[in-house]
């Protein structure tokens, strides 16, 4: 059979044809990846490029082998052509008259840029729960290796609640943030669980807490407890320990789809105890920012800048101001040392002054609008079907 080249979002328009591309199609295996959408997908997705890789092909290629129900694999389908989509077509907007990227993420658990933004928010809340406690302490408790993730996951909140119960736990601890963290031994095929927490309370015995700990789960005794007062130490902690969990890199695809099955839609941070009821660990909206608005797209911006100085200053200064900008654009980093932040007012009226069409260009874009409802109207079958980029 001949594989074909498709793309979940045919009808849309490219401005970077030299990195257009699409997932291919087998029947037999589901879809299987083949690089990126577009030239910002792979700027933006640069530094987890191959854990991307490993999790689209994991998730397209779901088949019904692993005895999944139709709506699964599609489930799990859906997701991979969702994590390709994710950041090919960003676009600008404005927020209190500064420019501010909109990505267009996938905001997929599994997708592993969406994960490190995930886990960058946050730690800063994690960091502003935790900052006003007088004593921290780290406490780490793990359940034995078990073959099945999501019965295990459901052990391990469970337990945790019984032990929160008891009343050694609750002499030695007001309460805190947990989050949990899952890793694979792949040559045994079995799942391993933590529980890391910061707790604010006083001295734990060790011992005491691992008896207390075995009494619940009936077969783990493994604790860890730790004091930290140096905040800055705090600070690496939790940033590491929320970007720990999944990490993909020695996963077999089975292993993948476990993980991304059991895990859909539940939060890894959680808050207890007197942190109870602060949410740390938000997906985040898949609306755009509503105290935003659309200025233009990335593309739109790029392909003026060759003969639009006002473009060219746009993203001069875009890329002075803030890390992503320059990634975007693909430009080294050098933060400006002007007083960049006052600039960027007037550099957000100028991108708002660019992106407004001149009355010439709005004739020619009702002119193609036309022409598309009419080119639209006689292909009517093929934007139906699935429309193939290439043969
Ligand atoms: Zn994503």
């Amino acid at each position: 059979m001949e594989a074909t080249l498709v793309s979940p979002t045919p009808t849309k328009t490219y401005h970077d044809s030299d990195e257009m591309t699409g997932l291919i199609v087998d029947d037999e295996r589901g879809y299987r990846y083949a690089g990126y959408k577009s030239r910002w997908a792979r700027r933006i997705h640069a530094c987890f490029c191959d854990q991307r890789e490993l999790v689209i092909n994991a998730l397209g290629g779901a088949t019904m082998n692993e005895n999944y129900d139709q709506e699964t694999s599609t489930g799990l389908h859906k997701r991979a052509l969702k994590m390709f989509d994710c950041c090919a077509f960003p676009t600008i907007r404005s927020r209190d008259g500064v420019l501010v990227p909109s990505l267009n993420r996938c905001r997929d658990r599994m997708c592993p840029t969406c994960a490190s933004f995930r886990a960058k928010e946050t730690a800063e809340k994690i960091q502003a729960l935790v900052k006003p406690l007088g004593s921290i302490r780290f406490i780490t408790l793990t359940l034995t290796n078990s073959p099945e993730l999501k019965p295990m996951v459901q052990r391990l909140s469970q337990c945790f609640k019984e032990l929160r119960r008891r009343n050694s736990w609750k002499a030695h601890v007001k309460g805190g943030v947990y989050s949990v963290e899952i890793t694979r031994d792949e040559e045994t095929e079995t799942w391993h669980a933590h529980l890391h927490l910061i707790v604010d309370g006083s001295y734990y015995d060790q011992e005491e807490l691992s008896n207390e700990w075995l009494a619940v789960t009936g077969d783990s005794m493994i604790v860890d407890i730790r004091k930290i007062a140096n905040i800055g130490e705090t600070a690496k902690y939790i940033s590491d320990y929320v970007s720990k969990s999944g990490n993909v890199d020695c996963w077999s695809d089975s292993a993948i789809r476990e993980y991304a099955i059991a895990m859909k839609g539940r939060r890894m941070v959680h808050t207890f105890g007197n942190a109870h009821g602060v949410k740390v660990d938000e997906k985040g909206s898949d609306n755009v920012d509503r105290s935003t608005e659309h200025v233009i797209s990335i593309g739109d911006l790029a392909s003026r800048i060759e003969h639009d100085p006002r473009a060219a200053e746009v993203v001069d200064k875009l890329c002075k101001h803030r890390r992503i900008w320059s990634k975007i654009f693909n430009r080294p980093w050098v933060p400006g040392v002007e007083p960049i932040d006052e600039e960027m007012e007037r550099v957000c009226k100028l991108a708002i002054e660019l992106a407004a069409p001149t009355k010439a260009e709005k004739a020619i874009r009702k002119k193609l609008n036309e022409q598309e409802q009419f080119r639209d109207a006689s292909n009517i079958r093929w934007t139906r079907g699935v429309k193939p980029l290439y043969n």
